[in-house]
Order: C-alpha cells, then structure tokens, then sequence
C-alpha cells in the first residue's frame, strides 16, 4: 500500500496518532529529562554465549533488546532484527551495545519473513536490513508507511508488506500474520514525527501463537481489545525495559509491573520480557527490570516460569 493511506481513527491524513490516549514530548521535556537525569551506570560489558536458535512448533531464541528468532513449526521468523554496536542515525555516537548478539549473523537459518514493528533506531536499523536484504530475505511485514526505509536497505518492493493496524497477511506454510496497535510513537533523524505507524504482532500457526507487542505503554483497554480480536497467545514478548524516569517515559514504555498486567489482561499463557540488558536508553540500571519483574510476578501470585526475562543467546520452546 502506497501513501496517502486513507484517514481513520489513528491517521489524520498525514501523521498517525494513539487514538486512546497520545502523548507528544517536546525537546523542551527532552532537555527537562537529561539535565535531571540520573541515569543508573550500566556496565561496559556484558558476556554471552552465542546459541543457535531453537527450533519447535514454537520455540524464540533471544538475539539481545526486541530481535528474536522465532520459530513456529519450520517458519522462521525475525523480529525487529538488530546487529548493529549503536542504535542511533550514525555509527560512532548513541547508544552502544553492551553484550554481543546471543545469536551471530552467520549462523542464522533461512529467515521467512521480518517483522518490524516501527522506525526507532533500536528496531529499524538499516545496516542489519540491508545485510539481510542482501542475503535474500524476501518478505518484511511492518505497519503502514515503514516501507521507504525497507525499499532503502535493498528490499525489493514485493517483499514489503504494509499493514494498517488489524490487517493480516498470509505466509507459506499457513502462517498468519497480523499487525496489532500498540501506545507508542515514531521518529527518525529526518522525516515527520508519527509519519510511520507503529504496532505489535499476532502470529498464528495451527493451533500455536505468539505475540510480539513492540514497544508499546500498558493500556487495559487496548490489550483486552487485542485479547478480543486476536485471541489469547500461548507465548507473548513485551517489553520490560526503558522506562525510567516514568513522568517521560510512562506515555510510550512500560515498567515490568504494568508488562506483568498486559500479560494478565492479554490472557497469554506465557511471556518473557525483551527490551532490557542490551542498549541503555534510559535511566534505570541494567538489571532492574529482571529484579522488578521477579517482584511484580510475585505480587500477582505467578510463578517465574510463566514470564521469563530471556538474556540473549537463551530461548525457550512454549
Ligand atoms: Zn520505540
Ligand atoms: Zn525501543
């Protein structure tokens, strides 16, 4: 689909908006921001041990912030795919990578389609696309107008896939895709603010499914709406990282204990939590959101087996 796409609740002809509830920070809050900040050191780094991804009717192998490999039944799947040392509009300033990817480029298998979930730096990162444009990866489905970055890296236009959000499309192998709406917002160095629309994903296999939320706020009424018209999933990736100081960031990231209610009112049977440990963003230390997970989960009477915080080059088969 090329633009313009036609006006809806979340598109006002030329930018996009969360029709629940949108917050637009200013450079002004930006600045407020880093000149009270705080942040928490992270260290420099962190060890892993890289692991070939597993394969199941459904099993994720944690490549490091929002890339997984996932696998449902021989469809490969990549999400949000990132390599790159710094995730930001050049390659010596931004944030910098502070453990290597749990999964190395080369031992990726054949990859059936990415799924990218909107234009930030941490999860569209051109030089990881073009690598994978490059080895002949021949589908990417992303929200409305992400295309031009695509088209950009080398993709081919037949193999991007634009979706409005609740669109879905179909894979070899049965598997449906659809894109799911999430709080958040778009920006790159150049371009409009909110021109590129954003979201999660629901994936379905046979009987299986996974989620992948994308960056997103905990919103009740819209996860029960995606639990509504996309079904329960058996395995669910939200986010639990980059969310200190909350007055700046609790409009567009959620805290473990909020991730710990979008996976109660999403109904998954089971999540683990991504965007954590691998890119400082924000202010809080490295491996609060693996100790703030433990303690939210055990608030809410659930095991630590039913929302895991995977390290990267870890994974687990739901
Ligand atoms: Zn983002
Ligand atoms: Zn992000």
């Amino acid at each position: 689909m090329n633009p313009p796409f036609p006006p809806s609740d979340h598109f006002d002809g030329r930018v996009f908006r969360n029709p629940r509830q949108h917050v637009n920070r200013s450079w002004g809050d930006v600045l407020r921001w880093k000149l009270q900040a705080k942040p928490t050191p992270w260290p420099e780094t962190v060890p892993v041990t890289p692991a070939d991804p597993l394969r199941g009717p459904l099993a994720v192998t944690a490549v490091g912030h929002a890339s997984f490999v996932v696998d449902l039944g021989g469809t490969v799947l990549l999400t949000d795919p990132v390599w790159s040392d710094r995730v930001s509009p050049v390659s010596w300033y931004g944030p910098k990578r502070v453990q290597a990817p749990g999964v190395s480029f080369a031992r990726l298998p054949r990859i059936d389609a990415i799924l990218l979930s909107h234009d930030h730096y941490d999860h569209c990162d051109l030089p990881t696309l073009a690598r994978l444009a490059a080895g002949g990866v021949s589908r990417v489905i992303t929200p409305l107008a992400n295309g031009d970055l695509l088209r950009e890296a080398g993709f081919p236009r037949e193999a991007i896939v634009e979706l409005d959000w609740w669109q879905s499309t179909t894979l070899p192998g049965a598997v449906e895709v659809t894109v799911t709406p999430a709080q958040h917002w778009s920006n790159r160095a150049t371009g409009v603010r909110n021109g590129r629309l954003w979201g999660g994903f629901m994936v379905r296999s046979g009987a299986r499914s996974f989620f992948f939320a994308g960056d997103t706020a905990a919103n009740d009424a819209l996860f029960s709406e995606i639990r509504s018209r996309a079904g329960e999933p058996d395995l669910a990736a939200i986010p639990i990282g980059a969310y200190e100081p909350r007055w700046f960031m609790a409009g567009q990231h959620c805290n473990p204990a909020e991730a710990v209610t979008v996976h109660r009112v999403l109904g998954a049977r089971r999540s683990i939590g991504m965007h954590w440990g691998t890119f400082q963003l924000t202010d809080e230390g490295r491996d609060e959101p693996v100790h703030a997970l433990a303690r939210a989960l055990s608030d809410h009477g659930l095991e630590p087996r039913v929302f895991s915080a995977l390290e990267a080059g870890t994974g687990l088969i739901a």
